[in-house]
């Protein structure tokens, strides 16, 4: 047996020092790789919650915040304030889930953009979501091809629990029933197309201590994207805070993912 092949990984002692600047800048490198293997959710608010009230920072610094424990994800918050309104061609080319809040300002959106991440949804796999209010965003109704109305919205002291409908839904994992002693109402029924599974279901208790039932959590697919809505989320409530919520919208960044981190 020849044992005198050289080792080519091995340094010899002339190329030594260009061996080890190699190294170091691998060395160097390496987060940058890391950090571009990793998924993107990007977290998207029009910036219109009281700074005075439960989120001074704004909803999706809340909610990224509830998302830290994702492994393997990048958490980038947008607003409707950031340049390109937070979603640059590049950025939203790498997103691989889009999580939306808006109320006030939907009509602000651009429809170039409104255009460009039905795409990433429809045709390239992009995940989206949608938080309450965001039933009106133009991204959502595209999607949703429906008005998407509900019959009607209450902030008037109701409470509802969240009940767990499906338990064995990627979107219910860790998740029991839960209570939000504050919600805002949003009355059946919502004007979207049947949903291919309600997770969550839930019975709001009016002031009077009527019940009446409202769907929570409901997925469907859009071409080749997955896409969630979630009814909590009011702006002056504390929902974003709240640790069932934050399990909940942490399963939800991963099913919506799924379909398939499909980059052109
Ligand atoms: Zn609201």
């Amino acid at each position: 047996m020849n044992t005198h092949v050289p080792d080519p990984v091995r340094p010899g002692r002339l190329n030594r020092r260009a061996f080890l600047l190699a190294t170091t800048a691998m060395t160097a490198l390496a987060p940058a790789l890391a950090a571009e293997s990793k998924r993107r959710v990007v977290v998207w608010a029009e910036g219109t919650a009281p700074e005075d009230k439960v989120y001074p920072q704004d909803v999706n610094t809340a909610i990224a915040d509830g998302l830290k424990g994702l492994a393997g994800w990048e958490i980038v918050i947008a607003g409707l304030r950031d340049p390109d309104q937070g979603l640059s061609p590049e950025r939203l080319a790498g997103t691989d889930v889009l999580m939306w809040w808006g109320h006030k300002l939907h009509g602000e959106v651009k429809d170039d953009l409104v255009q460009r991440i039905v795409r990433r949804v429809k045709e390239e796999g992009m995940g989206f979501i949608a938080l309450h209010s965001a039933h009106f965003a133009k991204p959502y109704r595209a999607l949703m091809g429906t008005r998407c109305s509900w019959r009607e919205y209450k902030a008037d002291g109701t409470s509802a629990r969240v009940i767990v409908k499906l338990p064995d839904h990627p979107i219910a994992r860790g998740v029991k029933d839960f209570e939000l002693p504050k919600i805002e109402r949003y009355g059946e029924p919502f004007a979207v197309p049947t949903p291919e599974a309600v997770v969550l279901d839930g019975v709001y208790t009016k002031p009077n201590g009527e019940k009446e039932p409202g769907r929570m959590g409901l997925c469907w697919t859009v071409g080749k994207g997955r896409v969630f809505y979630f009814t909590p989320g009011h702006e002056t409530y504390d929902d974003f805070f709240r640790a069932d919520v934050r399990q909940v919208l942490r399963n939800a960044v991963e099913w919506a993912c799924a379909a398939g981190n499909s980059l052109p």
